[in-house]
């Protein structure tokens, strides 16, 4: 055996070891990109942005509990899907399994940096996309919403990456068996975001990709409930449409992510001074996210669409939605107080 041949063995025999490790440290899927995938990424988004000595990109997800989607889907509750699979699986579980995984390559002689996942533009504090590292790692695909769809679990995971110095065999890239551009997350989506004509087109590793042109500050409107569709406790008098176009301005003209940190903290101290419901509270601190929309569109219509049309592999024993099962809005609740503001 060549030394060649040796160093390749003793990757194939870290690669495997690795995935263990990760597996029984609360993952649900994990895999690996070598740097090279990243050649045509945009360079602000380049991993070697992060650690310039990056050979691999792993990546791992973790599972939306499809049980924590049912109180948004029968117009009950927000708390549980915000807690356990949205704020709390990003703020907590997928960092503790990254931080055990970056101690455990580090044990190994192998230099590992964690990142951090954040919405606004680089490169005031560099990062990647995890989408576009997770189909680069060959764990699924892009759907039509944008969204990483696997095979699994549909679109209910979310990503954590891991970057690192040890050279490790990249795992097969696979797209284009799960989205059947259906259009129900179009159709669905409560702040009507994904263009149902207009789309983007990327490339990762000479895989052509196609989705919906994502309007992030229609999505960003009804994902934090400053629309009647996704907060119906909002009183008829509701009008913050000032603010937000003011907002809107302002973020044209953010350059920086602290920018973009100070419209944000503008707009809520508006909205505050205005309106106030304990609900919010709830969903902040409880549920440590934002997540009023529950993803109606690109997480479960998709769901019961992929369900129901067998793209993806479910192990549940009934569908997500039942023959003829329709969402429902969370209904208007009034305040302790009794009334709707403070
Ligand atoms: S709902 Fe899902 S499967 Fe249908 S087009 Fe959208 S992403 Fe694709
Ligand atoms: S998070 Fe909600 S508003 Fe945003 S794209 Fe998905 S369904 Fe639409």
């Amino acid at each position: 055996m060549t030394s060649r041949e040796r160093i390749m063995v003793c990757q194939k025999n870290l690669k495997t070891a690795m995935k263990e490790f990760i597996m029984a440290n609360g993952a649900d899927d994990c895999g690996v990109a070598n740097i090279e995938r990243f050649d045509n990424a945009p360079p602000e988004y380049h991993p070697k942005n992060l650690n310039e000595r990056t050979k691999s990109v792993v990546v791992i997800t973790m599972r939306v509990l499809r049980g924590s989607l049912r109180g948004l889907d029968q117009g009950t509750s927000r708390i549980c899907y915000n807690s356990y699979s949205y704020g709390g699986l990003n703020e907590r579980w997928l960092k503790n399994t990254l931080r055990n995984l970056a101690i455990w390559l580090e044990d190994r002689g192998y230099e590992a940096t964690p990142v951090i996942q954040y919405v606004g533009k680089p490169p005031v504090e560099p990062m990647i996309d995890h989408r576009i590292a997770a189909v680069a790692a060959g764990l699924g695909e892009f759907g039509y919403s944008k969204v990483f769809l696997s095979k699994r679990f549909g679109p209910l995971q979310r990503i954590g990456v891991l970057l690192t110095d040890a050279e490790m065999e990249p795992d097969p890239i696979v797209v284009g068996e799960i989205c059947d551009r259906c259009m129900q997350c179009v159709k669905e989506c409560p702040g009507k975001a994904i263009s149902s004509t207009e789309t983007i087109n990327i490339e990762i590793d000479g895989h052509k990709i196609e989705y919906g042109k994502l309007d992030v500050f229609k999505c960003a409107l009804a994902h934090h409930g400053n629309i009647k569709e996704t907060a119906s406790y909002i009183p008829d008098d509701w009008d913050i449409s000032d603010i937000m176009n003011k907002a809107k301005e302002k973020l044209r003209e953010a350059k920086t992510q602290m920018d973009i940190t100070v419209v944000e903290e503008w707009v809520f101290e508006e909205y505050y001074k205005r309106y106030k419901h304990p609900y919010d509270t709830l969903i902040w601190f409880l549920g440590q996210s934002c997540g009023y929309c529950g993803a109606k569109g690109c997480y479960r219509a998709c769901l019961a669409h992929l369900e129901k049309a067998g793209r993806i592999d479910s192990p549940f024993h009934q569908p997500f939605r039942l023959p003829g099962q329709k969402p429902k809005d969370i209904p208007p609740k009034k305040t302790l107080e009794g009334g709707w503001r403070e």
